[in-house]
């Protein structure tokens, strides 16, 4: 290679392994960095790609060379940190580097030259006029819309510059703000101006919180440990003050200038957290989540890596945030299935999460009611620290739980009577109660009475569920939607019967039964319209609806104090199911919405209705608890080699012919045989539990080992010969290391 040459590797947006070499253009005194973003011509398409490093030599001769067409970025946009954890995920969950890249850097800045964050607009009063407080009064006087804006604006305005109102604390405050706000500007009584999309927080929580002794314990544990690294589970029951170590973690982090990263679920699912958060801490604060625009995340992201930020709430993704002074880490629900990325690179940010924080040598700590066998079995090996808050903060005892054996009963859409008379009997005593099935719509599938025709979906191994209100049919695994029909597809009947029950035939129900009783059903459905999940919330809060039937998303970190019973109406699915983690998903629910229950003055009870009481599952966890059971069950996965006692890697294929998936999966364990492979097991081809989805067929291969190194090893050998099958290319096809589920 000519010495006048410089080469760097990129990493581009593609489904090949490795990185691709370019020539630098020969400026003088051109400085690069690693993370730089870079313009590149990739077959026929200019793309963004992302410098890896700079290196001497290349296999590709200089004269085939091709040259970068423009570099972005005066800095990296990641640093060296943010780049090895994203080096090292590729290789571990042997993915393209360049699509890891992609996952981790904000849209905004996949698509966009430029990567100047946008400010956020606010209003301030303009103190700048020569009005006088009548002038003032006299002008607002005919518009009481204005003059609360105006009062807004004032209460909220000192001399610091992040003290006026942006849209999203108008949002918050009050409606259709805007023409006000545009009359106000006109009258020269407000001003306008621009900052960084950052939340500063005020601490206005008049509770003033006496940690007890088992979380001043935990925290004491905890910062002993301060700046070192160290995984600390902290493993407290539903209402032990789980949230108040965090706040206290935080605020001491805080104090020391450091920034604390907190990952949740699902930011929509719960703004009481974040809230909380806002209300007890008094600092910078930035939110990241699926709901934000491109703009507005990447805004956030940009105050998060120039430490404009210092604490960060985010889902998922925000693992991959540049933080410079990231001193903690905070897992609330680390057990949530939703911490794994179930398509394309499919990450688990907790997992990765544990990755940083050693890289970084800091504490990281894990929270949750119900861990997952992984971190159990962590804490088992003393890989993790673990801390148990055992008492509820308000000394109230855990609920009843009780078993409704469903054997003989009569039963009115699924629930039996005992069961709708214990709902009575609450409602009577000015109780709440909370049902829980997790099956949208009316009901899973309609019925011919005259010939037994179902509705089935046309492109899956599936039916389609009845959605009444709507009048149609829904698959939710492929997303088809028809309409119900009125008579059979078959013999023309319109005898159709609906079977069994969603969380919309229980509400009909129960509103039809309990008709003083606000009835609200809280499920991705009722959700869909922006705001009205916090209204439901609002309304369950406060009481005002009496009874309330949703799926698992009522399941987390909600506060809802007057509720005295809660039941779960279908256990037995996930007693039976195919799936190896259904059974630790079922005991994580049934601890996890139990502790719904008796919250605040009321004591409460839990009833969980199925068809076999005698279930060892189920019997352990009501006499011995959670604990009890992970142990039974970190036992059966032993004995089955499963996860977290094996590893799992999972090769999934699906193609619209059946066949071409099965050649491709055939040849690839062809391929492995090739090796010696004696440390890793082979399953399959296998069809996929469901076989046929969205009009493809699906199938699968299986790998164990109790050898991370040598799985490894293997697939890292195994992955780019996968991609160089003809076969490959007829089909669908992805690796899953360390897979949530087989489906
Ligand atoms: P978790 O996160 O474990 O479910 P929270 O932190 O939400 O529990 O606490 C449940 C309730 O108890 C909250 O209202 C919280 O403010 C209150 N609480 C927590 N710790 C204490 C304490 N030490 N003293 C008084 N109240 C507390
Ligand atoms: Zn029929
Ligand atoms: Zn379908």
């Amino acid at each position: 290679m000519p010495p006048d040459i410089r080469i760097v590797k990129v990493a581009i947006p593609c489904p090949l392994y490795g990185t691709f070499d370019y020539r630098l253009p020969a400026l003088d005194g051109l400085t690069i960095q690693p993370g730089m973003r870079v313009r590149v011509s990739f077959g026929r398409r200019q793309l963004i790609g992302i410098i890896i490093e700079e290196v001497q030599n290349s296999d590709v001769p200089a004269e085939k060379l091709k040259s970068i067409s423009a570099i972005l970025d005066n800095v990296s946009l990641l640093p060296e940190d943010i780049l090895n954890l994203l080096l090292w995920a590729a290789r571990y969950y042997v993915h393209p580097l360049g699509d890891v890249l992609q996952t981790a850097l904000p849209v905004q800045l996949r698509n966009n030259d430029d990567a100047t964050p946008s400010l956020t607009e606010f209003w301030r009063v303009n103190d700048a006029h020569d009005l006088s407080a009548d002038d003032i009064q006299q002008s607002l006087k005919r518009a009481p819309k204005q003059q609360q804006i105006y009062q807004l604006l004032k209460d909220a305005n000192t001399a610091d510059i992040n003290h006026g109102l942006d849209a999203d604390a108008f949002n918050r405050l009050t409606d259709n703000w805007r023409p006000s706000i545009k009359a106000l500007l006109d009258k020269r009584l407000i001003e306008s101006g621009v900052r960084p999309a950052v939340l500063t927080s005020e601490n206005t929580s008049s509770k003033v919180v006496q940690l007890n002794s088992e979380q001043t314990e935990a925290v004491h544990a905890i910062e002993n440990h301060a700046h070192q690294h160290a995984v600390h589970v902290l493993n407290g029951i539903t209402g032990s003050g789980k949230t108040e170590v965090y706040l206290a973690l935080c605020k001491s982090m805080l104090a020391a200038n450091k920034q604390v990263l907190i990952l949740v679920p699902e930011i929509g699912l719960t703004p009481q957290l974040t809230q909380r958060f806002l209300e007890c801490l008094d600092t910078t604060v930035a939110v990241l989540h699926s709901a934000m625009n491109d703009r507005q995340r990447y805004a956030a992201w940009h105050a998060a890596s120039t430490n404009q930020a210092q604490l960060i709430i985010g889902t998922r993704s925000s693992i991959f945030t540049p933080l410079p002074e990231l001193g903690l880490i905070i897992i609330d629900e680390e057990h949530d299935g939703s911490y794994k990325q179930q398509d394309g690179f499919r990450y688990n940010a907790r997992d990765l999460a544990i990755l940083r924080a050693k890289n970084n040598s800091i504490p990281i700590v894990l929270g949750s009611a119900t861990p997952s066998l992984e971190s159990l079995n962590n804490i088992n090996e003393q890989r993790y620290s673990v801390h148990y808050l055992k008492q509820r903060a308000n000394k109230k005892p855990l609920p009843r739980i009780s078993l409704v054996n469903l054997c003989n009963q009569k039963l009115h859409e699924g629930m039996a009577e005992t069961l709708l008379s214990k709902i009575k009997q609450h409602l009577d005593q000015q109780g709440q109660v909370l049902l829980f099935i997790n099956r949208r719509g009316f009901a899973p599938l309609l019925m011919c009475h005259d010939c037994g025709w179902t509705t089935n979906c046309l492109r899956c191994d599936a039916h389609m569920t009845f959605h009444k209100r709507r009048n149609q049919l829904h698959c939710h695994h492929c997303g088809s939607q028809r309409a119900a029909p009125e008579k059979c597809d078959e013999c023309g009947s319109t005898n159709i019967l609906a079977i069994g029950a969603g969380t919309e035939r229980i509400e009909h129900y129960l509103q039809d039964t309990f008709p003083s009783t606000q009835v609200s059903r809280i499920d991705r459905d009722t959700t869909r319209n922006k705001g009205s999940l916090e209204e439901k919330l609002e309304k369950a809060h406060s009481g005002e609806s009496g009874i309330l039937v949703g799926t698992q998303m009522l399941a987390k970190g909600h506060d809802f104090p007057n509720i005295t019973l809660v039941c779960v109406l279908d256990t037995d699915q996930a007693l039976f199911s195919a799936d190896f983690r259904a059974s630790e998903h079922l005991a994580q629910l049934i601890t996890q919405v139990s502790g719904r229950a008796g919250r605040a003055e009321k004591p409460g009870e839990v009833l969980i209705q199925t068809h076999h009481p005698d279930h060892p599952l189920l019997q352990t966890l009501l006499h011995s608890g959670y604990q009890a059971f992970a142990k039974t069950a970190l036992q059966e996965r032993k004995a089955a080699g499963l996860p977290p006692i094996r590893h799992l890697v999972l090769l999934r294929c699906e193609s619209v012919a059946t066949q071409a998936a099965q050649t491709f999966l055939q040849q690839a364990v062809e391929r492995a045989r090739q090796v010696n492979t004696t440390d890793i097991e082979i399953f399959g081809p296998l069809p996929a539990p469901m076989e046929r989805r969205a009009g493809r067929y699906r199938y699968q291969i299986m790998l164990q080992s109790d050898q991370r190194k040598a799985l490894h090893r293997f697939l890292s050998w195994w992955a780019p010969q996968l991609q160089q099958l003809v076969s490959a290319r007829k089909v669908r096809w992805s690796l899953d290391v360390d897979p949530y589920d087989t489906f």
